[in-house]
């Protein structure tokens, strides 16, 4: 059967970005939708979001607890698709312009507590059919410690619909003083230890871990690591206990926005039989970044945020080694400031080797893809990462840490994988500049002295299925569990999507 799917974030591609969980936001729901499912976003009314969601109808007008002043719920489309979008406005809290979490110097924004309080207020709301008289939801699909206070405050709710809570990274945890949680005014029975209490601070991700009917990350490598405590990050223990409804559904790729046959961001598109192109693709790459223009080198790359969880430091640790080789690099990203600053003191010292782009730069992004011959993936921990996919589909070799997302789908190059046609990359054990370092020789080893093999690995990288498809169906068969399972539980006669129950009457009084 269709389901209702209300999918709750803090950020959505093409309309707000940070990273991997707004790519999934839109990628995601549009899978759904062509599964014929009828899933809608939720997202705050960022000024960026306003601009660019269409026709924006209003459909209410609510009173939410942390705020004396109506809280607008409208409704618009996320740009070229057909998915419904719902934007909370509440200009107090949200229209502020740049990223969604962090002022312009880079610090959190100091009230983001009561931010993402107030926009689980109104996802709960639209979650009860309080905001949206036409449509109910059966399932509320929650993502990351932005959205976690949603599991929670639903669970106090006897009608809710089923509810899943996706972990796109442990590490961020939304925790604020206790003092927060009186200031919030939530209702007391969360405040707990098997609820929202971490250590006598509030944890907004316990929120979805301790209360969604379901948890997942994205990808099941991650999901074994996250339950053992050098990747639980203080929550190992509460997973473990949750295991039982903890899975990991590994992320797809977007291909109407990634792939080097329609790419319409990059030099020249190309496929398997047009691989002449990407080495045009390379030569203007080179060209445009003030590097050497040859085909000999290895063009490295590296696209993401610059901090320590990404392994950009262990980059930084050996570049005096790997620069004595034909290699170069070009590194696209922000994020530290400390890890800019040695970046750009890098670009210094090797002006015809190393290029680099401190900021947000979607085409840049692209033509890397496109140009490079590798990427390099050195992250600690990861959860999934999206640019390892992406780079196999370009014929950009990944050079990768084997761990959690990136483990799952990258093959790692040896004589067996090879002859099977199976190797896309190169993997490394530890998180040890040497070994990043042998890797990288190794690699450019295979692309100096055996460009047949890595022609296989370009090729068999090509030739992946990364999208949507098996994934979207994946969380299909979940939900329709979690819905199940949750109607079995409601009282006989309630059906959890009926618009216009008794409770919806009697809860009228929330509109305005
Ligand atoms: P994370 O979510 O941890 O940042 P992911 O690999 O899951 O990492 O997703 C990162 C996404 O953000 C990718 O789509 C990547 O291309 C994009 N991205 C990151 N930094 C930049 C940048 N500086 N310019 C353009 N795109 C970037």
């Amino acid at each position: 059967a269709f389901m209702n799917i209300l999918f709750c974030t803090s950020e959505v591609y093409p309309l707000i970005k940070t990273g991997g969980l707004a790519d999934v936001s839109s990628s995601l729901p549009k899978a759904l939708l062509q599964l014929e499912h009828d899933v809608r976003l939720v997202l705050p009314a960022y000024p960026a979001a306003l601009r660019q969601a269409g026709e924006l109808t209003e459909l209410a007008q609510l009173k939410l607890a942390g705020t004396k002043k109506p809280v607008r719920i409208l409704l618009g489309q996320l740009p070229d698709t057909e998915v419904p979008l719902y934007l909370v406005d509440a200009p107090d809290f949200f229209n502020r312009p740049g990223s969604p979490y962090t002022q312009a110097d880079g610090k959190d924004w100091p009230d983001n507590a009561e931010r993402f309080a107030l926009f689980a207020h109104a996802c709960v709301a639209l979650a009860l059919g309080q905001a949206d008289g036409n449509w109910r939801p059966q399932l509320i699909h929650c993502n990351d410690w932005q959205t976690g206070l949603v599991p929670a405050l639903l669970s106090l709710e006897p009608n809710r619909p089923a509810t899943l809570f996706t972990i796109h990274n442990l590490a961020y945890q939304g925790l604020f003083p206790a003092k927060t949680f009186s200031a919030l005014d939530l209702p007391d029975e969360l405040w707990s230890l098997e609820s929202l209490e971490f250590y006598n601070m509030l944890s907004f991700i316990k929120g979805g871990i301790a209360h969604a009917d379901w948890i997942t990350t994205v990808s099941p490598g991650y999901a074994r690591e996250i339950i053992d405590e050098t990747h639980g990050y203080g929550l190992a223990g509460l997973l473990r206990h949750r295991s039982s409804e903890l899975s990991g559904i590994i992320n797809g790729v977007d291909n109407d926005i990634w792939g080097p046959t329609s790419d319409p961001l990059i030099t020249r598109r190309y496929d398997v039989h047009t691989l002449q192109n990407k080495l045009f693709n390379k030569f203007t790459l080179q060209r445009d970044l003030g590097l050497s223009v040859a085909s000999q080198p290895l063009l490295l790359s590296y696209i993401g945020r610059v901090v320590e969880q990404k392994g950009i430091d262990l980059i930084l640790d050996i570049m005096d080694e790997l620069f004595k080789h034909p290699v170069q690099l070009v590194v696209l990203g922000s994020g530290d400031p400390e890890i800019e600053a040695q970046l750009r003191s890098a670009e210094q010292r090797y002006p015809r080797q190393l290029s680099v782009h401190i900021g947000y730069d979607e085409q840049l992004a692209h033509n890397i893809e496109a140009g490079a011959d590798a990427l390099l993936m050195p992250s600690r921990y990861e959860p999934c990462g999206l640019n390892q996919m992406y780079s196999q589909l370009y014929g950009t070799i990944p050079i990768a840490h084997r761990t959690g997302g990136l483990a799952d789908t990258v093959v790692d190059f040896n004589q067996e994988s090879l002859a099977a046609h199976q190797a896309t990359g190169f993997l490394f054990d530890g998180d040890s500049p040497e070994a990043l370092l042998a890797t990288c020789l190794g690699a450019l080893s295979l692309y100096r002295n055996d460009r047949v093999d890595w022609w296989k690995l370009v090729i068999a990288g090509m030739k992946q299925d990364f999208s949507w498809t098996q994934s979207a169906r994946q969380y299909v068969e979940l939900y329709a569990r979690l819905v199940n399972s949750r109607q079995g539980d409601e009282p006989e006669g309630q059906v959890a999507n009926i618009a216009f129950t008794q409770e919806d009457e009697q809860s009228r009084h929330l509109l305005h």
